[in-house]
């Protein structure tokens, strides 16, 4: 998916969006398709302030799996993402802290690596099945949410820091 810049009305308060899907089934991040089904999105241009901003409103199924006891997590998603289009009417400085995304030279500005780099970024760092996961026993690999393990030690293979 791709905006066409070429279509951007930029009188202020102007609105361009454009919605589509985005497939990432195919791309493996360790050995998982970290999002198996098609992403919705809704792509939202608009001026403001002499600046144009895209707006992506993501909707996935993000699948994971547990840092402590290495289930898979199917988690559906509502995100929304923001970024500055740099265009010829933007001047660096302007951008302060912004995301600035860069149209390619035919005016096109790609959606697809974008929202991934996105997505990715918007994953917790702590990966959890679920808040008190007890993780799996360091001695005999038994999963403790099912209940005590058979060595009796209950060792966790994964403390928090
Ligand atoms: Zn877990
Ligand atoms: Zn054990």
């Amino acid at each position: 998916m791709f905006i066409d810049m070429k279509q951007i009305d930029r009188h202020p308060g102007s609105e361009f969006k454009r919605s589509g899907v985005c497939d990432f089934s195919a791309v493996l991040v360790e050995e998982i398709a970290p999002l198996p089904r098609p992403v919705k999105v809704e792509a939202t241009v608009s001026g403001r302030a002499g600046l144009l901003y895209l707006t992506l409103s993501a909707e996935y199924d993000l699948v994971y799996l547990c840092d402590r006891c290495n289930a898979e997590v199917v988690r559906h998603e509502h995100q929304v993402f923001r970024h500055l289009i740099q265009d010829g009417y933007l001047d660096s400085t302007a951008a302060g802290d912004e995301d600035v995304v860069q149209p390619n030279p035919d005016g096109k500005l790609p959606i697809d690596d974008l929202l991934w780099e996105d997505i990715m970024l918007a994953i917790p760092t702590h990966k959890l099945c679920r808040e008190d996961c007890r993780g799996l026993c360091f001695s005999c690999g038994s999963d403790l949410n099912q209940g005590d393990c058979k060595c009796g030690q209950n060792k966790q293979v994964k403390m928090d820091e």
